[in-house]
């Protein structure tokens, strides 16, 4: 059996007319002779009725405070409305098709509510209907415990659903649909002339995905890279090839050529940050820079960014626990500068190790526009520059120029 796993997110299963479109996407991959497993998200974006943004304000809305449990087992009925919708798309249309739940298709997470992590997949009931010759819809973006709770995998999450199926079910390929023609060297919504890359490496995608370009999980292509499985990114609204993604390798002749990663693959983009800079020159504490962190830590604040000088602390945090921070700090008798409405923007690109003067073309491309770059920080695969919220789109773009990325 030829199996084939298609996932569909949110902006192509919005209206009964784009969902007539995934059905023949789908009908077209049983035409090719696979068996198909259909993995979906929510129907459409914040505003739509089912969508996940829609019903975290149906959540807030009873109660602010809502627990994670109760949170996840209302989001977790975005993808099955999805899912049986679908379903019924495609019986009307003469196809035989069942729509499972995640827990049904036998998706095992932990029970980090909100952003689960799979840890099992029993594929045998979803084998099953496949042998039936039915295409198995499958809700993405959520699991069950062991114990039985209904948990949800993070924003994004139906990516790592569809991955982890491929894998369990040793699909030729994951195809993942989306709005726009495949990965791009940055978000189409900032620069229009964005390039669609044709092939990308697991290892330049994943990058990519951890500094936010949304268009994969980061968790769906670490599952890809462990279990060498090609995926495929494509468009719901057009027959263009997309991007694949895998590792590169190319025969010729005799010769077995490995192409390397580039330089720089892509721009991205992360909003919602806040700095916070904490004076330590007056501080007798000599342990006083350690105590930030733990404090931090210990609340559960995740933090990026970080310098740590003689006198002085910076670091950032996600804007939404901005004042949680702030307060901690403040119960331990420190004052800190607090500058709110930052973004992350970063220059992306595995093969970028020792090739000198990338930094020096960042801060051109920068100061050129104007922007001030409140902190910078680098590894060996990536470039991050600290700017103001306003600054953001005008910095994507005068990077994504400088290195010339679009064709
Ligand atoms: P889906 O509902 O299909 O899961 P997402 O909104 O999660 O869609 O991801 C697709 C979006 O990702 C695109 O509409 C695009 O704006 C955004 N995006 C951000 N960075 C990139 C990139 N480098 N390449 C392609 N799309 C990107
Ligand atoms: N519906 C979920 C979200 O919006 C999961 C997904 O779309 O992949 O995050
Ligand atoms: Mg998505």
């Amino acid at each position: 059996m030829r199996i084939l796993v298609q996932k569909f997110g949110g902006t192509s299963l919005a209206t009964h007319e784009q969902r007539e479109r995934v059905a023949e996407k789908i009908i077209k991959a049983c035409r090719e002779g696979y068996a198909v497993v259909v993995v979906v998200s929510a129907m459409g974006r914040m505003g739509a009725p089912y969508a996940t943004d829609t019903l975290i304000q149906l959540g807030n809305a009873a109660n602010p405070e809502l627990s994670k449990r109760e949170l996840d087992l209302l989001l977790s009925c975005g993808e099955i409305i999805s899912g049986a919708v679908l379903a019924g798309v495609l019986q009307r249309m003469g196809f035989d098709t069942v729509c499972l739940t995640g827990w049904q298709a036998g998706i095992i997470t932990d029970s980090q509510y909100g952003n689960a992590r799979i840890i099992e997949v029993k594929p045998q009931q979803v084998l099953r209907y496949l042998q039936e010759k039915k295409i198995v819809i499958v809700a993405g973006f959520q699991g069950i415990t062991k114990e039985g709770e209904i948990t949800t995998l993070g924003r994004g999450g139906s990516d790592t659903t569809a991955v982890a199926l491929g894998v369990a079910l040793q699909a030729e390929v994951v195809e993942i649909y989306t709005d726009v023609d495949g990965i791009k060297t940055a978000d189409p919504r900032i620069v229009k002339e964005a390039k669609t890359l044709e092939n990308i490496t697991y290892n330049e995608i994943c990058q990519l995905a951890h500094e936010g370009a949304r268009v994969i999980h980061p968790r769906a292509v670490e599952i890809a890279m462990q279990n060498n499985i090609p995926l495929r990114v494509k468009c719901t609204f057009n027959n263009n090839p997309g991007t694949l993604v895998a590792n590169r390798k190319g025969v010729l002749e005799d010769t077995t050529v490995i192409h390397h990663d580039r330089i720089i693959t892509g721009i991205t983009q992360i909003s919602n940050i806040t700095q916070l800079k904490i004076e330590t020159k007056d501080y007798e504490d000599p342990q006083i820079q350690l105590k930030i962190f733990k404090a931090m830590a210990l609340a559960g604040i995740s933090v990026d960014f970080i310098n740590v000088y003689p006198e002085a602390v910076i670091f950032t945090v996600r804007d939404e626990v901005a004042d949680k921070a702030v307060e901690i700090l403040k119960n331990m008798n420190l004052h800190p500068e607090v500058r709110r409405g930052c973004a992350k923007v970063a220059a992306v690109g595995a093969g970028m190790t020792g090739i000198p003067g990338v930094m020096a073309k960042i801060i051109e491309a920068l100061t050129n526009e104007g922007i001030k770059i409140l902190q910078s920080a680098d590894s060996y695969t990536t470039i991050w520059c600290l700017v103001a919220r306003e600054d953001m789109e005008r910095a994507v773009r005068a990077l994504h120029q400088q290195f010339l990325l679009s064709d």
